[in-house]
């Protein structure tokens, strides 16, 4: 379907006396996205979290993050020749990852998820700034930009977070609470200048996965994780009707 829906865009386009090219460059003035969330995660990543602005078209499942429908194109268009539409920064998250073998980082638009390998819970020491928090037992732990709070961090009982509200969400993934171990069970909220460490609480524990946007990479030998609001953000268009609370009414409710 969108091999089709694409040639029906380059065609419109086409008239519309808009140039398509194939290629990205730093002067591409707007890229478009067809597919679903997962398309345009995956999408950013690839391009390196783009400065240049991004509108998505819906041809997926669910589309949080996707403006338009196949059939509203000409709507588009017309819009955005007109320049009638506004832009929605979003910061990702960023996770460097110490290793006694070197350091690493990622970036994510949604969230940050840091688990296990196997089937047993994970031990992680939490310190926010610097200042120790608790030390963590359960499956691991979901990091959620508030673009990102209503995917994996919702599925989690997180909260739904407007962006307008620059903040980081850190949220229990099956926390252990017993009289042997003590884990938060609801969401931290913390402030977009602050950052999360996590310290693995022994050797069995320095083997992670890190998962970036549902993309998973596993380090070894894990000394310490530092996740924070990244400063580089995305782009999306929206157009004049856009209100996040009418999206998420229609897309959750
Ligand atoms: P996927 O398996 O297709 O994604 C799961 C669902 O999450 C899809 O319906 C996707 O929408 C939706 N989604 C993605 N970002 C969203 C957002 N910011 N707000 C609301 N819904 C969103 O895999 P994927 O499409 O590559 O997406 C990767 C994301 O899946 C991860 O970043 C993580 O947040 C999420 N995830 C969710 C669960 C869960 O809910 N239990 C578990 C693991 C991962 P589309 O259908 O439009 O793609
Ligand atoms: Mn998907």
């Amino acid at each position: 379907m969108s091999n089709s829906i694409e040639n029906m865009l380059r065609n419109k386009l086409a008239k519309s006396s808009l140039h398509v090219f194939d290629n990205f460059s730093d002067d591409t003035d707007l890229i478009i996205c067809i597919g679903g969330d997962g398309t345009l995660l995956r999408l950013v990543q690839e391009f390196g979290f783009p400065k240049t602005p991004i509108v998505g078209v819906n041809t997926g499942h669910l589309g949080f993050f996707q403006e338009i429908l196949p059939e509203k194109i000409d709507d588009f268009i017309f819009l955005y020749n007109q320049d009638r539409y506004s832009i929605q920064g979003l910061n990702g998250v960023s996770c460097y990852i110490k290793t006694s073998d070197g350091t690493a980082r990622h970036i994510a638009l949604n969230e940050i998820t840091v688990k296990g390998l196997s089937t047993h819970p994970v031990h992680l020491n939490i310190s926010i700034n610097n200042s120790f928090i608790e030390r963590f037992s359960g499956d691991g732990l979901c990091v959620a930009s508030p673009a990102g709070s209503t995917a994996y961090n919702y599925a989690l009982g997180g909260s739904i977070v407007d962006p307008r509200l620059n903040l980081l969400q850190v949220t229990p993934i099956a926390p252990m609470q017993n009289v042997a171990y003590r884990s938060f069970t609801s969401s931290i909220l913390i402030p977009s200048n602050d950052r999360l460490s996590v310290i693995p609480c022994s050797d069995d524990d320095k083997t992670l996965s890190i998962i970036y946007d549902g993309m998973m990479s596993e380090y070894e030998n894990i000394t310490e994780l530092s996740i924070g609001l990244s400063r580089k953000k995305i782009n999306l268009i929206r157009f004049d009707d856009y209100q996040f609370w009418e999206k998420v009414k229609s897309k959750f409710l």
